[in-house]
């Protein structure tokens, strides 16, 4: 599995990691074997959040970060809502003792909320001095935000921005992805398959991924994780609750598309003229 920087963290991350969203309602041993699957072919980066379940997912993929903890890039977020000065400490240590860890490789704000970004900035400071977290980032931050955290927290602090890209929302490409590369903060791409409404291949655009996965004697969805995580700062974090899907979707950054396949891609799903940020 190829490794990227991950921004400026100094760590190594497999470009495809794993989601974690839902997987309260999956069955149990099959998520969790897809799970441990998709980890034993490298993708190692695992995303989960204290809001997935209510605190449930952290707790229910405990056991598979016990057998690989050293290996692996663990990432859990913060709600907006618990994410002031004290209630993000006590946030992460919450999900510190569901996910039966003492540190996380990176900490996330959820989204953007009413307590000061400051606030919780101080927050994931006093964490990292602690060792209760090795890195932080956001999630679903526009430019705006993000130069509002930059000025606060200095360069080289902002690990990532977590947003919402797949092929039928590109938006992020106008302005979001383009500060992440100028800034050195990596950009993971959260619901890579548009949460399971992916194109189908009878549509217009489903036919142009398959001809193109044809040649490379791949799927179609490894085909969209080629083509969301061409750009070098892009990783992904696709959910896969069978362990065939992630067993493709860990070999997806094999294929290397050409710059026609590119522009017939992208000709096929148009970022469109929307700069604003989508979030699910
Ligand atoms: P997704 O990864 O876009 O799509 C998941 C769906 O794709 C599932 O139905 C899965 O099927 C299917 N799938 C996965 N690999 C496949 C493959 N190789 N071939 C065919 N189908 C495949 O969904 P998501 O859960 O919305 O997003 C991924 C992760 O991003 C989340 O789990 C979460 O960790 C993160 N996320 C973050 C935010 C945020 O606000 N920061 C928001 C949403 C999501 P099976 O389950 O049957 O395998």
């Amino acid at each position: 599995m190829q490794q990227r920087k991950f921004g400026p963290t100094g760590r190594s991350v497999p470009v495809i990691g794993q989601g974690t969203w839902n997987m309260e309602g999956d069955d149990r041993a099959g998520a969790l074997a897809a799970l441990r699957r998709g980890i034993d072919l490298g993708m190692t980066h695992i995303d989960t959040a204290e809001l997935y379940g209510s605190g449930k997912v952290e707790s229910m993929i405990a056991p598979v970060i016990a057998e690989y903890r050293d290996r692996l890039f663990l990432v859990s977020k913060v709600m907006p809502s618990n994410a002031s000065r004290a209630g993000t400490i006590s946030a992460c240590e919450r999900s510190l003792k569901r996910l039966g860890t003492d540190r996380l490789d990176c900490y996330l704000l959820h989204w953007p909320g009413s307590h000061p970004l400051a606030d919780t900035i101080a927050a994931f400071d006093r964490l990292a001095a602690d060792g209760k977290i090795l890195s932080w980032g956001l999630s679903n931050f526009d430019e705006s935000g993000l130069k509002q955290a930059l000025a606060i927290a200095g360069p080289g602090k902002i690990a990532c921005n977590q947003v919402l890209y797949h092929l039928r929302e590109r938006a992020i490409e106008h302005a979001v992805l383009p500060w992440c590369e100028a800034n050195h903060v990596a950009l993971v791409a959260y619901s890579p398959f548009g949460s399971g409404d992916f194109p189908d291949p009878s549509s217009p655009g489903g036919k142009v991924l398959g001809k193109i996965a044809a040649t490379h004697r791949a799927t179609n969805y490894q085909i969209a994780l080629a083509f969301l995580t061409q750009r070098p700062a892009v990783f992904a974090i696709p959910k896969a609750s069978r362990s065939t899907h992630a067993e493709d979707n860990a070999v997806a950054e094999a294929v290397t598309l050409s710059a026609d396949e590119i522009a017939a891609i992208s000709s096929a799903f148009p970022r469109g003229s929307r700069r604003g940020l989508p979030m699910i």
